[in-house]
């Protein structure tokens, strides 16, 4: 069977509501959705859109979340793909691979292309640390900069990418006309976790007794990703004791699992 190369999804329903936090990201991103809803108003005067913007940040920041509610604030389709999948899924194949997404992206414009774990494939050149694949990978990032400088000035398919390690990006990809924009996407302090907290308690049946200040001060440190981890888990601690309702000891529960199950990721990383 072909392995898909990437994720098409024309009717995103992911809006700035679902993204909590990151106000200077979004702020940032809300250019984006105008250069895609009205470009002749930006290009008037004889000004280019921009074709590329990164999202650099830690793990489970909601770069992705962020990229989806773009298309879903614009109405435009979303095409995804990580680059991971091109170093382990499409050997042989990665820059013809890249063609054809751009060639659907194009077809479809106004257009998102995201693509996760740039890093995988946007590795400085001559500097890759896997041996083998190092020409395939070479390649795939090579037709990825001629797409984006063959995009013409009324293309309208702007590519956001994400990751976490922009110092190991080859320093062309962010040249003028490619990812000149980057957008930094930081773990939430407490304001931002009691946010995001909100956004992932709205679908839970809850007591009144929840308190999502006291939640956010007992997580520091976590991610957006590891918040709804907590939240599901809780959700699934008090269903397990028969509850009707989530309450402040099961989340208590879910936070102590989610920091043990940090603090082996970590011993293995060290
Ligand atoms: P990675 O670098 O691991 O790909 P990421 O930065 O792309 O991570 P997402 O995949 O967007 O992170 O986040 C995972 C999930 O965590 C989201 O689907 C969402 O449920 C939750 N999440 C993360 N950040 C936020 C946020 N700011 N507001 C609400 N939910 C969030």
């Amino acid at each position: 069977s072909k392995a898909k190369l990437f994720d098409e999804k024309m009717d995103v329903k992911t809006s700035f509501k679902d993204v909590a936090g990151l106000e200077g990201a979004k702020e940032e991103v809300q250019e984006i959705v105008d250069f895609l809803k009205n470009p002749e108003k930006y290009t008037s005067l004889g000004g280019k859109i921009p074709k590329g913007a990164l999202l650099v940040g830690p793990p489970g920041t909601g770069k992705t979340l962020l990229a989806r509610a773009v298309a879903g604030e614009a109405k435009v389709p979303f095409f995804s793909l990580s680059g991971s999948d091109f170093v382990e899924m499409f050997v042989g194949v990665g820059a013809s691979r890249v063609r054809d997404l751009f060639k659907q992206a194009k077809e479809k414009s106004p257009s998102i292309i995201f693509i996760d774990e740039i890093d995988a494939i946007g590795r400085a050149r001559g500097k890759s640390n896997f041996s083998g694949s190092n020409d395939e990978r070479e390649n795939t990032l090579n037709q990825l900069l001629t797409e984006m400088d063959g995009f013409g000035t009324n293309t309208n398919v702007i590519v956001v990418a994400a990751t976490n390690r922009a110092d190991v990006l080859d320093k062309a990809l962010m040249r003028a006309g490619r990812f000149d924009r980057q957008i930094y996407v930081d773990l939430p302090d407490v304001r931002e976790r009691k946010e995001i907290f909100e956004v992932h308690l709205r679908p839970l049946k809850k007591d009144d007794s929840l308190d999502t200040d006291f939640l956010a001060k007992q997580t520091p440190g976590f991610s957006g990703a590891d918040i709804a981890n907590v939240c599901n888990e809780a959700a699934l601690i008090a269903a397990r004791k028969e509850k009707k309702h989530v309450g402040k000891q099961d989340f208590l529960d879910a936070v102590d699992r989610i920091v043990g199950g940090l603090e082996k990721k970590n011993k293995i990383i060290t």
